[in-house]
């Protein structure tokens, strides 16, 4: 047999890789592996011991967060003979980072039920495990594997129970099914809708979600309660500028210091606190605390500062629902919804939001919408079809009603995130489904209506059943 040819890309891969860096620093691997080892359980599995000598098995590691917090959620460990225990798991490299990265004094690490270190002691409140005394590879092995594509990759066995009978439906089949679980989520949307709107009416109760919608995940609250203040804050036409001297002052937003440092800011301020001092008394009884608000992991263009500054210009000029109904009554072709519905809720340039993502923030190269074609999308989903769907119904106009469902389910897809990601690995393992917005729902749906009521392992989750019933009626 001829000599092996030299793979200069395999051995490049190998100098420079994970192996690599093992090699320079082996008394303590990168924590990625770390979290990859237990992702892929690369471990003794059936020798496990705690440091306090516990024996414990892992009957699912949780899946893995890429987010603030535990690195996994929602692992199942039996410790002993113990009952099985749903918790996180945090992996660090030594047992005294639960203290050094502070995990103690965080309130998203209290359910934390295994601190999986490289090595340590057992002096934390949470069971230790030991990596390095329980892998099914040497570590140089186990880095070169990280390399590969299977350690990149959702492990088939934490695919939920219901991903092999979802695998086996015809492509529409499922797609349909995941239709008609969106279209779950969307009437619940809509039936939120029809409640508030009993109480403040229809326009009223459009402003207060569109405001809900652009405090996206962290600030709905908040946002919430200045949709809830609109009547008051938006008695009359006021300007742009006035409107959000009005929004940031009630939000608690407005800072009361100029910067010093960003001319650009200081003179926006400057203009901003003109009108605000003169009516702050008027609005001392609904101000904000600042504390209401969350700005951790935000990215710039979702700060709240710059959603206010979008909702003054729609008050400013509140011809949108009038503007809203045209738009859902004209015929369009699918492929124009995103664009024409940002044409319509996109504002004039602003002075200084279009220059700016934040009060704090410099001043930016080139001018940058106030909204963007993601959060239209959002916007859409979630507010303006369910919207204009229940009023529809409530009109008893069943063509309406189907106009807005066939936007809805004709949407492009929406931003991906951590809770879709997880749920595409779960549900659907390998299956590659065209992405619409409404699969998008569908999933979240399901997530909510199944997931959310069993665990990991999907102990008594009915929807596998769901899926089979589903089969029957379809063959
Ligand atoms: S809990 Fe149910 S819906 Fe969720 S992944 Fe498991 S079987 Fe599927």
């Amino acid at each position: 047999m001829p000599p092996a040819q030299p793979n200069f890309y395999a051995d490049w891969r190998a100098r420079h890789g994970f192996a690599a860096a093992l090699r320079e620093n082996a008394a303590a691997p990168p924590e990625k592996l770390l979290q990859a080892v237990w992702h892929h359980q690369r471990l003794c599995r059936d020798r496990l011991r705690l440091l306090d000598g516990r024996s414990v098995r892992i009957l699912h590691p949780g899946f893995w967060n890429h987010e603030a917090g535990p690195d996994f959620r929602g692992a199942v460990v039996q410790i002993d003979d113990g009952p099985p225990l749903t918790g996180d798991v945090e992996i660090d490299l030594h047992s005294s980072n639960w203290h050094g990265h502070g995990h103690d004094r965080n309130p998203n690490f209290q359910n934390v039920a295994l601190h999986v270190v490289w090595e340590g002691d057992a002096r934390n409140p949470a069971p230790v495990l030991e990596l390095k005394r329980f892998l099914d590879a040497p570590l140089d092995d186990l880095a070169v594997w990280l390399g590969g594509d299977l350690a990149q990759s959702f492990p088939e066995a934490l695919a939920g129970q219901c991903a092999a009978p979802l695998r086996e439906l015809p492509r529409e089949r499922l797609t349909t099914l995941l239709d008609q679980a969106a279209l779950v989520r969307f009437q619940r949307k809509a039936a939120d809708l029809q409640a508030r709107a009993r109480q403040c009416g229809w326009e009223q109760t459009l402003w207060e979600a569109l405001l809900r919608a652009l405090g996206y995940k962290q600030n709905v609250w908040p946002m919430q309660r200045l949709g809830e203040l609109r009547p008051r804050l938006a008695a009359k036409r006021i300007s742009p500028l006035h409107g959000q001297a009005r929004l940031l002052g009630v939000s608690g937003l407005l800072p009361d210091e100029l910067t010093r440092a960003q001319k650009n800011t200081d003179d926006y301020l400057r203009r901003v606190w003109d009108h605000w001092w003169r009516e702050r008394d008027e609005f001392r009884d609904c101000q904000l605390p600042r504390a209401l608000w969350r700005f951790n992991g935000l990215r710039p263009a979702n700060h709240p500062q710059r959603r206010l500054a979008l909702a003054a210009h729609w008050w400013a000029d509140d011809t949108l629902p009038a503007r809203l109904e045209q738009w859902f009554l004209a015929d369009r072709p699918d492929a124009a919804l995103v664009e024409s519905l940002l044409e319509v809720l996109q504002v004039n340039d602003d002075e200084f939001w279009s220059w700016h993502w934040t009060l704090r923030s410099k001043r930016a190269a080139k001018p940058q919408p106030l909204l963007g074609a993601t959060r239209a999308t959002d916007l859409a989903v979630n507010v303006v079809l369910p919207w204009f769907w229940v009023r529809a119904g409530n009109g008893k106009n069943a063509a309406l009603q189907a106009r807005a469902e066939q936007r809805y389910l004709a949407w492009p897809a929406a931003e991906d995130n951590a809770v879709l990601r997880l749920a595409r690995q779960r549900l659907l393992g390998g299956t590659r489904l065209p992405l619409t917005a409404a699969t998008q729902q569908g999933l979240l749906q399901i997530v909510r209506d199944f997931c959310q009521h069993s665990n990991a392992l999907c102990t008594e989750c009915r929807f596998p059943e769901l899926v089979r019933h589903w089969q029957i009626i379809g063959a």
